[in-house]
């Protein structure tokens, strides 16, 4: 991509990313909607909703799961405020689903997740990564059939989007305190391995040194509180 595509990108993001903040099309949501920087990366992440402290700071992960979030990405070389600024960050939801009855939040249903997939599906064309990463099942079953954290973590796999833009996968376990997955076999070595898939990714070197990359102005950046 050269750097005035990239320029349009991040411009299409601004944009795009002014018109995400006003929507309020799920009346089930609590927004206002969160998104990160406008960033046009060889990276994008793809998390699953936002809680309520990011909603209220407008930032993606900026709590208790983004701490272990961004310990395992600083364990293979990328700190959190360099993610930030390189990496492109979304997710599959926007807003806030409120709590579940049994405690712990509520998975959106499928059609607050049709009706939010339109921003990150548009994301995915302005910034055309080369690796992508969704975080949790709910991230997971957007890209590929099968949602068992066992069979797809640790693994790389492809994906084609309806435009015919192809990227890697390589699918992390949600990083919530609340989730033993990770913490237990075989989840343990599974997340070990996926996260030396992705420092071994092109992509991931990349932003590491940030050579080629696209960064927000700062009229752009979302989510700076
Ligand atoms: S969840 Fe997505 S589609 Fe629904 S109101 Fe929030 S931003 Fe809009």
């Amino acid at each position: 991509m050269s750097s005035g595509e990239r320029m349009q990108g991040i411009d299409a993001l601004g944009h795009l990313y002014r018109d995400l903040v006003d929507c309020r099309r799920c009346p089930g949501m609590q927004g206002p909607p969160v998104h990160g920087q406008a960033v046009v990366s060889p990276v994008m992440m793809v998390g699953q909703a936002p809680g309520t402290r990011e909603i209220l700071q407008g930032i993606p992960f900026c709590w208790t799961a983004g701490k272990t979030l961004f310990r395992w990405f600083e364990s293979i070389g990328i700190d959190e405020s360099t993610f930030r600024s390189r990496a492109l960050m979304s997710a599959v939801c926007r807003c806030f689903p409120g709590k579940a009855p049994k405690g712990g939040d509520r998975v959106p249903d499928a059609a607050e997740v049709e009706r939010c997939s339109g921003w990150w599906r548009t994301e995915v064309e302005l910034s055309r990564p080369r690796l992508i990463i969704p975080v949790g099942k709910l991230a997971i079953v957007q890209f590929m059939a099968s949602k068992r954290l066992n069979d797809v973590v640790g693994a790389q796999w492809s994906y084609r989007s309806p435009s015919g833009l192809e990227a890697d996968l390589i699918p992390l376990p949600h990083p919530s305190g609340a989730s033993t997955w990770f913490k237990m076999e075989p989840g343990k070595t599974l997340l070990e391995v996926a996260l030396s898939l992705i420092d071994a990714h092109p992509a991931w070197q990349e932003i590491r040194t940030g050579s080629a990359m696209g960064r927000a102005s700062p009229a752009h950046r979302g989510g700076a509180a």
